[in-house]
């Protein structure tokens, strides 16, 4: 069986593009994400994360 689908797949596989903008859609998705997605999720927070972005201090590196 297939329960946990994840919720990227899900929407990939069933909704048009238009309805994958639309926040109705957004929900029906399971909470769920395989790996490759939450990997992808990650990656979207952190390139879209905070308005000023935190540029490193070579200071900070060295400390690190
Ligand atoms: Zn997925």
């Amino acid at each position: 069986m297939n329960e946990l689908v994840c919720g990227d797949c899900w929407r990939r596989d069933h909704l048009t593009f238009a309805q994958r903008l639309d926040p109705a859609f957004i929900r029906h998705g399971s909470r769920y994400l395989c790996p490759e997605h939450r990997t992808l999720r990650a990656e979207l927070c952190r390139a879209a994360g905070p308005v000023h972005r935190h540029v490193p201090d070579p200071t900070e590196n060295r400390a690190a």
